[in-house]
């Protein structure tokens, strides 16, 4: 067993990445969770820490929603993805009786959640975690960023969808990030146009570009597109390896 399963903290991980959003639906989880199967396919082994604790919706994006975590002595022990076990998975919906439990707690019980999460969750040694947080700036966010602060995260990604109402929200995420001393590694536009399957033409169902001006704005990275991609949807409901299934689909080419 190495190290970081003997103490079951986060010494062993190499590069810790919070994923922020301000709203919720403009696909945080989605993002997290690609992201993760990216790096993966790129050989890195990679965690994902999900502290969306009211909207768990990684475990099923990732079809393992039936598993348990169980303890070991250090801690919890992370589920795995894959049998290779690259990809591993701490989530509040493994803690859930039925997965469609409402986690109906006051903050300082969602707080101290947190803060075990971080604490107690025996990951290995892992190039990337990824924590998937709640939407918006919560006391709960705040827990995260502290708990994790002497970890020395590399960063945020914030996800945004082109319309001026979640550009918006995420100011407030770029607010955040400066209040708490959090870099920004910078925004991803996702649900940015829609490609026809047929005919391949992209069609702007709402602006396009509110995600890239910001970043220009706030002088923080553009990281790219991401397009609205029924067969990303499909995957992620079926729990599919996107990245490994649909290589031909229009969003396929934003996660490589
Ligand atoms: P959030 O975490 O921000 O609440 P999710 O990642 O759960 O949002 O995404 C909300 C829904 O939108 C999910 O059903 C997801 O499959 C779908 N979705 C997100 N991004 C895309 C995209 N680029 N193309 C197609 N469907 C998407």
């Amino acid at each position: 067993m190495d190290t970081a399963q003997e103490t079951g903290n986060l010494t062993g991980i190499r590069q810790i990445i919070l994923v922020l959003s301000g709203k919720g639906g403009v696909g945080k989880s989605t993002i997290s969770t690609e992201l993760a199967l990216a790096l993966r396919h790129s050989g890195k082994k990679v965690g994902i820490l999900d502290v969306d604790l009211c909207g768990p919706s990684i475990p099923r994006m990732l079809k393992v929603q039936d598993k348990a975590v169980h303890q070991c002595d250090n801690g919890w022990v992370p589920v795995f993805v894959d049998q290779e076990q690259t990809i591993s998975l701490m989530s509040v919906g493994f803690l859930l009786e039925k997965p469609d439990e409402a986690v109906v707690w006051r903050g300082p019980k969602k707080n101290a959640l947190i803060k075990q999460f971080v604490s107690d969750v025996a990951w290995g040694d892992l190039d990337y975690l990824i924590v998937d947080t709640p939407p918006g700036t919560s006391d709960e966010h705040i827990s995260a960023v502290e708990a994790l602060r002497p970890y020395k995260p590399l960063g945020a990604v914030l996800v945004t969808t082109p319309q001026a109402i979640s550009v918006g929200d995420v100011r407030r995420e770029l607010t955040f990030c400066k209040k708490t001393g959090l870099r920004v590694i910078g925004i991803v536009e996702n649900m940015s146009g829609f490609v026809c399957p047929h005919c391949s033409e992209c069609t702007n169902l709402f602006s396009k570009g509110g995600g890239e001006e910001l970043a220009r704005h706030a002088k923080v990275p553009f990281l790219g597109c991401v397009p609205l991609d029924p067969q990303l949807t499909k995957s992620l409901e079926e729990g599919q390896d996107f990245i490994q299934e649909f290589p031909k689909s229009p969003a396929f080419p934003a996660f490589i």
